[in-house]
């Protein structure tokens, strides 16, 4: 099993779009995938058909408590099965109180990684949706996951925040999840009637190609990808011939003959 967070705490780069679809991706070519979404805004949730993720029962924070308190559970609490054969583990609001109560919690930063690591046999892949921080709950899908896929949109030149990020992930390799790898950096929303994305490619090489890998495919800018947030489907559904599905399928690709598995 390969555990991939998909981070960057800055806002609407394109994160819960990429798990939703990289993750049906990934069950397009076979294989079995668990989408986790931290993040307490529920968008991946929305993503994935349910329109009121507040109302939902059961969701990632009350296994994490369980997790933390140290109280046995059913493995597939909370999971739920998306049409498109791929499994889920929303999230809502409550997500903020979990925040700041594992402050206090024992092993605090290692509470999802327990938690994922119960479930090693029953998935290829799980992909974690990060919300746009670098708070408590990110740092714990850092420290459960194998690699970070970095998210980064085509606007402007996103020099500072990225910086932060890559620190941050080199603290947690150093004190708290040695083994954790930078999966790449997907530039996303690309407007391909400009050659605006091509110069910020390019310094992204310049900057970061030493270390980091720099995923060949980028994600382009699509209405049709925008829609799939609120339509409730993949992009290979929503849009099976659009560039956006292509793009997505391509970067599965590259994800897959990026890793083991
Ligand atoms: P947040 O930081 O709030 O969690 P995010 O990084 O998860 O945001 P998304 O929610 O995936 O970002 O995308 C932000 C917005 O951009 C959404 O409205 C989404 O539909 C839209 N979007 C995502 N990908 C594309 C794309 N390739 N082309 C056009 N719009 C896109
Ligand atoms: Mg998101």
């Amino acid at each position: 099993m390969k555990v991939i967070a998909i981070a960057n705490q800055k806002g609407g780069v394109g994160k819960t779009t990429t798990c939703v679809n990289l993750g049906i991706g990934l069950v397009r070519e076979g294989k079995r995938v668990l989408l986790i979404e931290a993040d307490a805004q529920g968008n991946l949730a929305v993503s994935l058909g349910i329109e009121e993720p507040d109302d939902l029962e059961v969701t990632l924070v009350n296994v994490l408590e369980k997790v933390a308190n140290d109280v046995p559970f059913d493995l597939s609490e909370g999971i739920l099965q998306y049409e498109e054969g791929v499994d889920f583990l929303p999230a809502n609001i409550e997500l903020v109180g979990l925040e700041t109560t594992l402050v206090n919690v024992m092993s605090r930063e290692t509470i999802l990684r327990q938690y994922i690591l119960e479930l090693k046999d029953r998935y290829d892949y799980i992909l974690i949706d990060c919300m746009p921080s670098l708070g408590m709950i990110t740092i714990n899908a850092l420290v459960a996951a194998d690699s970070v896929l970095i998210p980064v949109e085509s606007v402007y030149l996103p020099a500072k925040g990225l910086q932060q990020l890559i620190k941050t992930i080199g603290r947690v390799r150093r004190q708290l999840n040695p083994q954790l790898e930078i999966e790449g950096i997907v530039l996303t929303k690309v407007d391909r009637g400009t050659n605006f994305a091509k110069d910020i490619l390019r310094k992204l090489r310049e900057a970061y190609g030493a270390q980091i890998h720099i995923f060949e495919n980028c994600i382009p800018l699509s209405v049709r990808a925008a829609e799939t947030s609120v339509e409730g489907t993949s992009i290979y559904v929503y849009a099976s011939d659009g560039i956006a599905a292509e793009g997505y399928a391509a970067l599965t690709r590259e994800v897959l003959f990026n890793g083991w598995s």
